[in-house]
């Protein structure tokens, strides 16, 4: 355990919290951001998890970041965010946990999956997940062009979250098959263009999918560019997606 004195602090942003997203987190979310932080560094010390370890870009990139997604429900509306109570949320490819770890914190009553293909990773946020005493938040370790075939997880999920994965094509093969009928797939993209919404509507429609709406947002520190693409399952997805284990990075969908 760190001495005060020895930790370095996360900033609190209230007020850029309150300005862009409506909302702040309470003092034992506020805590919970502090912990994941530490505990994330600590562990870059022996994995490769995250190159961003700055306070302020940590919460700008990693915290503020995963977070914005949620704006169009009312950040941390627990009971009715989305409409679900009890949502059940998967974050694929989630490397150190983002975005599903600080949409865990927020929404207690949402059940997270965190999927990630590599056993080092998930082996880290086991351990980080009951160091944080978060109960509604797991991880399993597999690829999601497998999971999606698996009855267990194939329609079952609510949300589906995927940042920094791969193409956008790819990261809706991944996505979509997890999905129940009237689930969403929020992919986190940077810069965005109509012509990429264009592309990419014939892939979602083969997979049984709408995209909803493209939102776009300017982070509030170094003011980048994001756009969360909300996509949502209106019809089952054929059997034959995800196809086997790297096909869809090879021969994405056109
Ligand atoms: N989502 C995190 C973020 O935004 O900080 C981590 C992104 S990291 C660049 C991509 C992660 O996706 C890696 O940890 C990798 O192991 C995982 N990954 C890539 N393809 C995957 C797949 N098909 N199934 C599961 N995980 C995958």
């Amino acid at each position: 355990m760190l001495e005060n004195s020895d930790r370095t602090w996360l900033p609190e942003m209230g007020e850029t919290w309150q300005k862009t997203l409506s909302w702040q987190p309470n003092p034992a979310q506020q805590i919970l951001f502090q912990r994941l932080y530490e505990l994330i560094c600590q562990g870059n010390q022996q994995l490769n998890l995250t190159r961003i370890t700055d306070p302020m870009e940590f919460w700008e990139k990693h915290l503020w970041d995963s977070l914005v997604a949620l704006k169009k429900w009312g950040i941390g509306n627990g009971e009715s965010g989305m409409g679900i109570r009890n949502c059940r949320v998967i974050d694929i490819g989630t490397g150190a946990g983002f975005p599903g770890i600080p949409i865990g914190i927020i929404q207690p009553n949402w059940q997270v999956t965190l999927l990630d293909s590599t056993r080092k990773k998930i082996a880290f946020l086991e351990t980080l997940v009951e160091n944080l005493d978060i109960k509604n938040v797991t991880a399993l370790c597999d690829r999601a062009e497998k999971i999606g075939q698996q009855s267990q997880h194939r329609e079952s999920y609510d949300l589906a979250l995927i940042r920094a994965v791969g193409t956008a094509s790819e990261c809706a093969e991944y996505a979509l098959p997890l999905l129940k009928i009237g689930g969403l797939a929020i992919l986190y993209r940077g810069q965005w263009t109509e012509d990429e919404t264009t592309a990419l509507r014939s892939p979602v429609t083969q997979l049984g999918g709408i995209i909803e709406s493209v939102e776009k947002f300017t982070t509030p520190i170094t003011n980048s560019i994001r756009h969360c693409l909300y996509i949502k399952k209106i019809a089952s997805t054929p059997a034959k997606f995800p196809r086997p284990v790297g096909i869809p990075t090879q021969k994405p969908l056109q």
